[in-house]
């Protein structure tokens, strides 16, 4: 691959450029992060406008609403708009990153008809009901059940840590269909709509103050089969295909945003010690996002992830965690504070210090990454059970 932008890459993003700079000053300001109502139509508005303005799904084939645009395009158009500080993803984050293509890889036409434009529109949002209270790291141990009765699943149990719950219309739900089967051959994956009678979703809150996820309890709620993504008892190859997703380019916009940061950061470490270290974490975001590019690269020609997704989110996760450490030394007696004072911008340092907290938590734990990357990457033998 060619990691230099042509000609025709440039008249793309000088063609953004023109666009975010028309767009963004048309905004509301950003919702406050514990108002959910506000922030789905905060966030759903500006995939709106991205939708309307032909800038939706731009990695999605065009026969499902996307751009299909190139590699490098995908690259500068999350360049671009993190440069100009335009609105993330946000509860559009499942949908978009990984229910949305799981579907287009494993869904039925219907299921993509149903579902995909709407996901791009920001008509649909979407949360993620994989974890269970003793099923994290050790997902296939799930346990909520379903019950085929004529064309419905019954469903009972316990969702657990199900981002943007309260606000979502559809979940990515992993249920056991065969209990008596292996673990890992037992499991379904279905789309489950939100609005179904026996669901209840109760807020957690995080260490910032704000409810990004829920738990989810559901008794006797019956789903209609033609929700099943994939065959029945096939749900773990399925789950795969979303994790691949999941843990490999839904990190890719964060990167950008990592790199944003150490650019902001850097006016005020003017110690030497916080100034090598601010240098290392560059460097080591430059060689990530050469990574990223393959990762893309490889996403584009064959649809599904390959090896170097299995190995982002281990060393980004981490990474982030070093720079949100480092900005509080940089900030000192600053760092006590989460509202900006003072002229400085102290307040999103700190924020960004206390989410990704959860960072080497959330889609699988660096203690599990690193299992994935022995076992699978480099094919050391397995772990004792
Ligand atoms: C911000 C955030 C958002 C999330 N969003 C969602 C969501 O939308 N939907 C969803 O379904 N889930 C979500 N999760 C849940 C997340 O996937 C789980 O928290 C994660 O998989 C870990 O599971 P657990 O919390 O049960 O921890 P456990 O699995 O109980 O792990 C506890 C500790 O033991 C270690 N450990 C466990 N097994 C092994 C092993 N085999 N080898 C070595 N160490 C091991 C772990 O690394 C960890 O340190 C989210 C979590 C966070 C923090």
């Amino acid at each position: 691959m060619d990691l230099r932008y042509s000609d025709s890459d440039e008249a793309f993003r000088a063609e953004l450029r023109e666009w975010l700079t028309g767009e963004l000053p048309k905004l509301p300001a950003p919702p406050h992060r514990e108002d959910w109502p506000t922030r789905r139509a905060y966030d759903t508005d500006w995939q709106r406008r991205l939708y309307d303005a032909s800038y939706a799904g731009l990695n999605w084939p065009k026969e499902y609403g996307g751009r299909g645009a190139s590699p490098s395009e995908q690259l500068i158009f999350l360049e671009e708009t993190t440069r100009a500080r335009a609105p993330y993803v946000g509860v559009n984050f499942v949908g978009q990153l990984h229910a949305g293509p799981t579907i287009i890889a494993e869904g039925t036409d219907e299921q993509k008809r149903d579902h995909l434009e709407k996901i791009l529109r920001g008509d649909e949002v979407w949360c993620q009901g994989f974890s269970e209270p003793s099923a994290g790291s050790d997902l296939a141990s799930l346990r909520t059940k379903a019950v085929r009765d004529g064309d419905h699943y019954v469903v009972t149990g316990q969702k657990i840590w199900c981002s943007f719950a309260q606000v979502g219309d559809f979940g990515e739900l992993l249920v056991r269909t065969d209990p008596d089967a292996p673990k890992h051959k037992g499991i379904t994956w279905l789309m489950l709509p939100m609005h179904l009678p026996g669901i209840e979703v109760r807020p957690l809150k995080t260490a910032l103050g704000s409810s990004e996820f829920a738990e989810v309890f559901l008794d006797e709620v019956r789903v209609p089969v033609s929700c099943r993504v994939g065959a029945e008892n096939d749900g773990w190859r399925v789950t795969n295909v979303t994790l691949s997703f999941e843990r490999g380019t839904a990190f890719v916009s964060e990167m950008v945003d990592a790199m944003r940061l150490v650019e902001d950061l850097s006016p005020y470490a003017n110690d030497p010690t916080h100034r090598r270290e601010l240098g290392h974490i560059a460097a080591e975001l430059d060689a990530l996002w050469a990574l990223t590019k393959r990762n893309i690269t490889q996403a584009a020609k064959g649809g599904v992830m390959g090896r170097g997704a299995m190995m982002i989110k281990l060393p980004y996760s981490e990474l982030r965690q070093r720079l949100g450490e480092l900005s509080l030394r940089v900030l000192d007696r600053a760092s006590l504070s989460i509202e900006d004072f003072d002229g400085l911008h102290n307040g999103e340092f700190v924020e960004e210090r206390l989410r990704t907290l959860a960072l080497t938590i959330a889609a699988g734990t660096s203690q599990i990454q690193r299992n994935i990357i022995g076992e699978r990457v480099l094919g050391l033998p397995k772990e004792p059970k």
